[in-house]
């Protein structure tokens, strides 16, 4: 679905409280009744109703009479009233072109008023689900329309969260610049992300960078867990910047050796398959036993002994542990049906496209896999005009 930005601009301060109480609805319903839509509202003479047949034209809500006659918000209704408290803040002007489609999100550039270009993160939870409900209809169709906002939302807090701590603690992130509802704002990343480079000057280099960040992430008590060349971004001079942090765990997480040995093969099995890493680091590879060994990969257990407690800042800050369970069982549940799903179309999985590389600036770049079709696009229009928008 594509609904153009522009239509955030024609919506009155009516339209935006009607979507408002149907957000507030949905804290405990799956689809509002509409008579609750109109008792938060509030409007006169039955505006609400007017509103609402006008919010659904324009595909904010969505509209269930299958047990009575209710409402809930789609993504968009949800993109939109975040988009509208960010610009009413301050944070940004416009919404320019889409630069990303991730597993579970959408990336728009977005410009300040002073005309500074940033990149939005649209977190959408569930999309994977929804990929995989032809195979599990039956199980996943409770999960399906339910908490999708709730989990997106603590998605995008934990993400921002997280940059944020990472940033100040001097990894290379995007600088956290605000968040609300599903929705977070960062610095754009000037570089590609690493699967689409073909060749790199340094690879050894690039690649013990990449790894010592692995390290210095558990022994600051963090995992990625999705630690890959699709979420590590590179420029020009080879500068790595990681991104994508809503999966992250502690080191004392169940599963953290686990976490760590994968992120660490991911980028063995990268580097060696794309840059044919040099014989001396294959050969510290191949024994493909963790151990001790100084010659070998890092040791999980050394570090997560010494590891320190960014993981307990985290905890204390915006992020609370109630969340932090709340999307470790989102994130087990994903992967559990991930790793059940036969015919996965997983990003990983995804090696197309090695023959189709450009050349952009210093960097050899493979053309982008556009395999992936968001099934809700705040779109731009496909032009480079970004739309404006005026504060309240
Ligand atoms: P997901 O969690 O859905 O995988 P990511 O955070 O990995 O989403 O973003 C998806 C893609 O969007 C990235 O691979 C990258 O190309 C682009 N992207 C994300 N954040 C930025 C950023 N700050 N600057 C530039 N590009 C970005
Ligand atoms: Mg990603």
């Amino acid at each position: 679905m594509k609904l153009d930005v522009n239509a955030l601009r024609y919506l009155s301060k009516d339209d935006f409280r009607v979507l408002t109480a149907v957000e507030m609805g949905m804290r405990n319903h799956e689809i509002v009744p509409a008579e609750l839509v109109d008792r938060i509202a509030g409007l006169k003479h039955g505006g609400t109703y007017k509103v609402l047949r006008n919010l659904l034209k324009n595909k904010l809500v969505h509209h269930d009479a299958t047990k009575y006659d209710g409402y809930r918000l789609t993504y968009l209704g949800y993109d939109f009233l975040a988009i509208k408290t960010l610009v009413n803040r301050g944070v940004f002007a416009s919404v320019g072109r889409q630069i990303g489609v991730g597993k579970e999100s959408d990336i728009f550039e977005v410009a300040t008023e002073d005309g500074t270009v940033l990149a939005m993160k649209l977190h959408r939870l569930g999309r994977t689900s929804f990929r995989a409900v032809k195979s599990k209809r039956d199980y996943l169709a409770h999960r399906r329309s339910f908490n999708w906002l709730y989990l997106s939302r603590l998605a995008a807090l934990k993400e921002f969260a997280f940059m944020k701590a990472l940033g100040d603690h001097g990894f290379p992130v995007p600088t956290a610049v605000d968040c609300n509802r599903h929705c977070v704002i960062m610095s754009l990343v000037q570089g590609y992300p690493l699967v689409q480079v073909k060749e790199l000057q340094n690879p050894d280099d690039v690649f013990d960078t990449i790894l010592g960040l692995v390290v210095r992430l558990a022994e600051h008590g963090l995992i990625h867990c999705d630690f890959n060349e699709f979420n590590i971004m590179i420029d020009d001079d080879e500068k790595v910047t990681m991104i994508d942090f809503p999966q992250m765990v502690s080191v004392k997480h169940r599963n953290a050796q686990m976490f760590f040995d994968r992120d660490i093969e991911c980028i063995y099995k990268f580097f060696r398959k794309r840059f044919h890493l040099s014989s001396e680091k294959c050969e510290e590879q191949d024994g493909s036993d963790i151990d001790d060994d100084e010659n070998s990969r890092p040791s999980f257990l050394s570090i997560q002994k010494a590891a320190g407690s960014l993981d307990k800042e985290l905890a204390a800050s915006g992020f609370t542990r109630k969340e932090q369970v709340e999307m470790d069982k989102y994130i087990d549940q994903n992967a559990e049906e991930e790793s059940s799903d036969d015919d996965s179309t997983s990003e990983q999985d995804n090696e197309d496209g090695d023959d189709v590389a450009v050349k952009i600036g210093s960097l050899k770049i493979a053309e982008q896999d556009s395999a992936e079709v968001p099934d809700c696009t705040l779109a731009s229009k496909d032009s480079s005009e970004p739309e404006t928008f005026a504060k309240e």
